[in-house]
């Protein structure tokens, strides 16, 4: 059976990682330039995608067969390394949201909201799919709530 019959055709905006399917996250010259190793970063040009699934080897790719690997990138980042830390521009880590869980109120979640809000918040070049890492942090510490 013809494969274009089995699912809807992506949008423009839905970029696939081609090593695991799944949707990547567009990305600028910043987290590139600051992630990728600089012998390895022309494979790709001034825009590419991030692949976030944890077990995917493929760091950032292009529509064009380019393609950096995680080996490739300067230091392990979130979620490719779990040991990574969780927030590119705060010291953050698994513990703090653990902690979080365990009390009435997120303080420390908190203070990381009120700290991405300030101009010391850099996560569109340290972050390595260049978005704020609350969304994530938020999801692991729901999961952590709600088992
Ligand atoms: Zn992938």
């Amino acid at each position: 059976m013809n494969k274009a019959f089995m699912k809807e055709p992506d949008g423009l905006d839905q970029v696939r990682c081609p090593g695991c399917e799944s949707v990547g996250v567009a990305v600028g010259n910043a987290p590139l330039d600051h992630h990728i190793l600089p012998e390895y970063r022309s494979a790709l040009g001034d825009h590419a995608w991030f692949c976030r699934y944890a077990g995917c080897d493929i760091a950032y790719f292009n529509n064009w067969a380019g393609r950096v690997l995680v080996s490739q990138l300067r230091s392990p980042v979130y979620p490719k390394s779990p040991d990574a830390p969780l927030c590119s521009c705060f010291p953050f880590s698994m513990e703090d949201i653990e902690a979080d869980a365990q009390e009435s109120v997120p303080l420390r979640i908190r203070e990381l909201y009120a700290k991405s809000k300030s101009p010391a918040a850099h996560c569109s070049h340290l972050a390595p799919d260049g978005q704020c890492c609350l969304t994530e942090i938020q999801r692991l510490y729901f999961r952590l709530k709600s088992p």
